[in-house]
């Protein structure tokens, strides 16, 4: 890393810049370096410690303190005082609405749909702002330590976050003047760190399961000749120790017969309790019972007792993991190593289950805060093309598609493909003379647009005036390392071409939002029966307009006897094309297909027969 050159304009000594790595946390960020003796070190500044708290205070003085010393305020000025930002990270207010009671802090809720904003005194936040706040203070420690400038970072980001949340990090460190050179998912970085599969004859399937403060993600990677592939990924972006310390809270609320409304509401005494609950679950983690005072009241617990309350947590991200093997295709026999990542690992009864379910002995000799900084620094020093050894690549967690006839999401990007990668499909028009197209963009797993997110939406204009049918849009998604969507539509016969950069559904310069439909993150199936109606309704109108189309232009090619049996079929399909019955609309279409297929065939109109195959998408 400290190669040094002659910069010969100057005749002055120039060390190569240095490219850090940096756990942006939720509950804790740190910054990781390569050091002179080619070791991966976490940046310790002078007296500061080596986990920077993700808070920050605004201060009365207007000075905005980030940090270890920030901490004290979340008691004694929490309402000016932000903790775990990285869990409104792009996310609109309903994403969190649930969750608002455990934010201590002005969380806005004037418009749901859009990205949530912070208020502190008069003063309007995003979460990427104050992410940048943070990256801010992250460089200037490095600077501090290193003696040197530092612009370029690696930063990582929960294999579980969509576009939209790694747009925001990207974001945030553009704010902080950082070069974001690449957004690495945390497993990936920590499976990094341990070096597991470095060897270049070592083939492994491994685990890394990440219970840190606020989110939690499982992830099942494969490595082959020094390659590192994630088979797949699960978690809850919403589970995390920051649970353990509520389920602390609420029984000690309830032992003392304490309203928990009356007490959350008065932020001081709510923070007091937090903290205290925090105390005591990382005291249980090496001794067996605990015991402190808060606001005058005696609170105690067990180990035991804590390991009843986490119980239903713990299991959950057990099932997690069961769903990531399925996912990956993997038996738990064929994972060699489980890597354990994220402060709340230490608690024993977390690991205790973790082994018993993968049924082997889990890592946990690197400390399970550092890892992922550690990991980023090696991804660092690979960019900065120190190591040739390694390859990297990631998956995209949620499936990514557009909307074709009838609201349907026609993926294009499945979950899980591995990324860089590049995938396209043809379309074409449903109506004479249609001159332009609408693209819409969406991200998710349902089966209908409405209930996954949208991400992006653009006319392709100019598609000369043609029969539908006839026009071939070939629409192309190219997904990047850092999971960032160029979505291109062409239209070949005119080479009329349009493409945008995916920018998610919100942004810095506050571009419209566009609406943020229902939950993305779920893997519901039950919507199939209803796709294949609409599928077959789809159908049925093109076919209803084909064939009259056809009627009105080729009448005559037909005897009489032909258009009145033509038009009796298509009334046939008209009625049963409102009933929501799949199978009678099909053989509505089928008959009149059967019907009139030898007069297409007479007349050889290349349109009708074009109009009846293929995808099309609404004007
Ligand atoms: P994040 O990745 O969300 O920033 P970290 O990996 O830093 O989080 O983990 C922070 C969490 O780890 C907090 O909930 C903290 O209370 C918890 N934690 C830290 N030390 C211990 C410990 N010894 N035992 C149990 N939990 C711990
Ligand atoms: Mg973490």
């Amino acid at each position: 890393m400290a190669k040094v050159s002659i910069n010969i304009a100057t005749g002055s000594l120039q060390k190569e810049e240095i490219i850090i790595g940096i756990d942006l946390g939720t509950t804790n960020s740190l910054i990781a370096y390569i050091n002179d003796d080619k070791e991966a070190k976490v940046i310790n500044d002078t007296g500061k410690g080596i986990l920077v708290p993700s808070i920050i205070h605004f201060h009365p003085t207007g000075e905005i303190i980030v940090g270890n010393d920030a901490k004290p305020y979340l008691i004694s000025d929490p309402q000016n005082t932000i903790f775990s930002v990285k869990r409104l990270l792009g996310q609109s207010y309903k994403d969190i609405e649930n969750f608002k009671d455990f934010f201590s802090y002005k969380v806005i809720d004037d418009d749901t749909e859009s990205i949530v904003k912070i208020k502190v005194g008069n003063k309007f936040y995003t979460p990427i702002e104050l992410s940048a706040m943070i990256l801010r203070e992250l460089k200037e420690r490095a600077e501090h330590a290193l003696k040197t400038p530092v612009n370029k970072v690696v930063i990582t980001v929960p294999a579980y976050f969509n576009d939209a949340q790694r747009q925001a990090t990207r974001d945030a460190g553009k704010i902080a003047g950082l070069d974001v050179l690449r957004i690495v998912n945390e497993p990936t970085a920590a499976s990094l760190a341990y070096g597991i599969g470095l060897h270049p004859d070592e083939e492994k399937t491994i685990a890394v399961y990440d219970l840190g403060g606020g989110t939690f993600d499982v992830s099942i990677l494969k490595i082959q000749n020094g390659i590192f592939e994630v088979l797949s990924t699960n978690g809850d972006t919403f589970l995390g120790g920051d649970d353990f310390d509520r389920v602390i809270i609420d029984y000690w609320l309830n032992a003392l017969s304490l309203n928990p409304k009356e007490v959350m509401s008065n932020s001081s005494l709510a923070q007091a309790f937090r903290l205290g609950a925090e105390e005591a679950k990382i005291a249980l983690s090496s001794q067996n019972i605990y015991q402190t005072t808060i606001d005058g009241h005696l609170c105690g617990i067990t180990k035991q007792t804590f390991e009843e309350l986490i119980k239903p947590l713990v299991e959950k991200t057990i099932n997690c993991c069961a769903l990531a093997l399925k996912d990956a295709g993997v038996q738990v026999s064929e994972i060699n190593e489980v890597v354990m990542v994220g402060g709340s690992t230490r608690t024993p009864f977390v690991k205790q289950n973790v082994a018993t379910f993968f049924n082997k002995a889990v890592h946990d000799e690197i400390n399970p805060d550092e890892v992922v900084a550690l990991g980023a620094a090696i991804q660092a020093d690979v960019l900065s093309g120190n190591r040739t050894d390694i390859l990297l690549l990631d998956v995209t967690p949620l499936s990514l598609g557009i909307e074709t006839m009838g609201g349907l999401m026609d993926v294009i990007i499945p979950r899980n493909s591995k990324v860089p990668t590049k995938a396209g499909r043809q379309y074409t028009t449903s109506i004479d003379g249609q001159v332009n197209m609408k693209v819409s963009v969406y991200q998710g797993e349902r089966d209908l647009v409405k209930e996954n997110r949208k991400l992006a939406e653009f006319d392709l204009k100019g598609i000369p005036s043609m029969p539908a049918g006839l026009p071939k849009v070939d629409i192309n998604f190219m997904l990047n390392a850092d999971g960032i969507l160029k979505v291109q539509a062409l239209e070949l016969r005119s080479g009329v071409k349009q493409e945008v950069e995916v920018k998610p559904t919100y942004g810095l310069t506050d571009d419209e939002v566009e609406q943020m439909l229902l939950d993305s993150i779920t893997n519901a199936k039950e919507d199939v029966a209803q796709r294949m109606i609409i599928e077959a309704r789809t159908e049925g109108e093109q076919m209803v307009y084909t064939a009259e189309n056809f009627l009105k232009k080729s009448a005559e090619y037909l005897s009489i006897d032909e258009i009145a049996k033509t038009q009796q079929y298509i009334n046939v399909l008209k009625e049963e094309l409102p009933k929501a019955n799949k199978d009678s609309i099909l053989k509505a279409i089928d008959e009149l297909n059967e019907y009139t297929r030898p007069f297409a065939e007479r007349v050889m109109d290349v349109a009708v027969s074009q109009a009846m195959k293929g995808k099309k998408i609404d004007e």
